[in-house]
């Protein structure tokens, strides 16, 4: 079993559960990780957006408690400071800032602005946004700044059917992810949601098999990612295991040691 976790949330989204950083650090222990990475979601100076990512006021003391940490638990796991975020070209100097303060950057492409007023893909979306969300995810891979792409197939969110569009975002992406050489996770967030009723039968809505029967096309590398947003989340043995029983079949390279 994978005993590296880069998928940490902490309270400073807004959206995660109230609890310390080093609670988290206390459940990879307990469940045996040698490595943690926290990657809290990334702010950005212009626009605070206290339920959706920490702000940028909050930066210092995200690392500094984390570092704290990975002088404390030295020897026994290893800490990691990073960040999720979404990749938009305009403000790419601001990722590369965050980028070299930090050891790792992934990417998790939920808005298609910074703030989530225009679109975000945790909703029905149509065949465009599912389309824009691809090109948006090629793009920001493209950019060389992140170590993974998490849930690729975050935008069957709430929908009800793979449809073609669908299947050609997971062509993209997975296409894309082979020639950068980007791995992608199966994120065990989405198991916890459970399995729901698709047109085409019963499916987690990520991670989600028809996305992955496409990506297993591609010399694509797998790695599992928890997506903690409690320190409990760290501890779940059970959704772990359910999520490589999904895509077991598909025989996918997946990533066994450590990469940061
Ligand atoms: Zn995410
Ligand atoms: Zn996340």
């Amino acid at each position: 079993m994978q005993d590296f976790n880069y998928h940490t949330h902490t309270f400073r989204c807004g959206h995660a559960e109230p609890g310390s950083d080093e609670e988290y650090v206390l459940a990879a222990i307990e469940y045996g990780y040698k490595t943690l990475g926290f990657s809290d979601h990334a702010p950005y100076r212009k626009w605070p957006k206290k339920t959706i990512h920490m702000n940028w006021e909050d930066l210092d003391d995200y690392l500094t408690s984390i570092r704290d940490l990975k002088e404390k638990y030295r020897g026994i796991i290893d800490i990691k400071v990073g960040f999720e975020s979404e990749y938009f070209p305009y403000e790419l100097d601001e990722r590369k800032e965050l980028r070299d303060m930090c050891d790792y950057l992934i990417l998790g492409q939920h808005f298609s602005d910074p703030v989530g007023s225009k679109c975000s893909y945790f909703r029905n979306n149509t065949d465009e946004e599912i389309l824009e969300y691809a090109e948006m995810v090629c793009a920001g891979l493209d950019s060389g700044l992140f170590t993974y792409l998490a849930h690729p197939d975050v935008f069957m969110f709430k929908q009800q059917e793979f449809t073609p569009a669908c299947e050609r975002a997971a062509h993209m992406i997975s296409r894309k992810a082979a020639e950068t050489n980007t791995p992608m996770e199966m994120n065990v967030r989405g198991v916890t949601r459970g399995k729901v009723q698709f047109k085409a039968g019963e499916a987690y809505y990520y991670p989600h098999l028809p996305f992955w029967q496409i990506a297993a096309q591609y010399p694509i590398r797998a790695i599992m990612g928890i997506d903690a947003h409690a320190p409990r989340d760290l501890i779940d043995r059970q959704s772990v295991i359910d999520g490589f029983r999904e895509l077991e079949p598909l025989g996918l390279n997946w990533i066994k040691e450590p990469i940061i």
